[in-house]
């Protein structure tokens, strides 16, 4: 199979061969055409299978069919929470890679840097973020971020933010969010407290395990 098979639009096949990525990895094939056509996913995935384009492809191509408005009235389309700050600036790096042919604008939110960085970020207009559950909430708390337009949650290494401590923090970041949104959700391990969260999270998943 190559990425041509897979539907995606010029502007992202130019940027997988940027990258040189010359075919799909297994959960690209599987997972992308379910989130082109905005099914929820449930992946049991480690990282290095190329789960990041599995889930950054299809958003950056569903967010760029959608009209694009002018920076003054951007809105924060799409949520990636992520466990650390050093996996969410690798999924930003990766985001801004796919999407360089693209209008979308993606920014990082994560802890032990400057906020004030941030929030100019923000200010200036940011379709996809990519963030570590402790910022995110501090930006929430000071109502620095709106979040009532996400229309795709992608929750990443859940397993790993429920054992550092985050799954309060990440149910209190999903109740700011519309009720009604896609919802794409990765974890290596499945105990009860994530088997719980997946059924009240994902409405009938595309279920993907590598
Ligand atoms: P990930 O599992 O998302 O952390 O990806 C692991 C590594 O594989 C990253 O360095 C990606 O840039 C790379 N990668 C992802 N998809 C592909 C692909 N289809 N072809 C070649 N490299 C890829």
């Amino acid at each position: 199979m190559t990425f041509n098979d897979l539907k995606l639009i010029p502007e992202i096949l130019k940027a997988l061969s940027n990258e040189n990525y010359t075919a799909p990895t297994p959960i690209q094939e599987q997972s992308i055409p379910a989130v082109l056509e905005g099914r929820d996913l449930l992946g049991c995935a480690q990282t290095g299978t190329g789960k990041t384009a599995a889930f950054s492809l299809p958003i950056i191509q569903l967010l760029s069919a959608q009209k694009s408005k002018p920076s003054t009235i951007r809105r924060i389309r799409s949520l990636i929470l992520t466990p650390t700050r050093e996996l969410a600036l690798q999924i930003s790096d990766n985001i801004q890679a796919y999407s360089k042919f693209t209008d979308l604008r993606c920014t990082a939110i994560v802890g032990g840097v400057s906020q004030k960085v941030q929030e100019r970020a923000l200010n200036n207009g940011a379709d996809i973020i990519i963030a570590t559950p402790g910022r995110l909430i501090d930006l929430i708390n000071q109502k620095r971020i709106d979040l009532q337009y996400v229309q795709i949650l992608v929750l990443d290494e859940a397993d790993r933010m429920l054992d550092m401590g985050f799954i309060h923090d990440v149910k209190r970041i999903i109740t700011k969010m519309p009720a009604k949104r896609q919802t794409l959700f990765f974890s290596a391990t499945m105990p009860p407290e994530i088997t719980k969260m997946v059924k009240t999270l994902l409405n009938n998943p595309v279920k993907v395990e590598i």
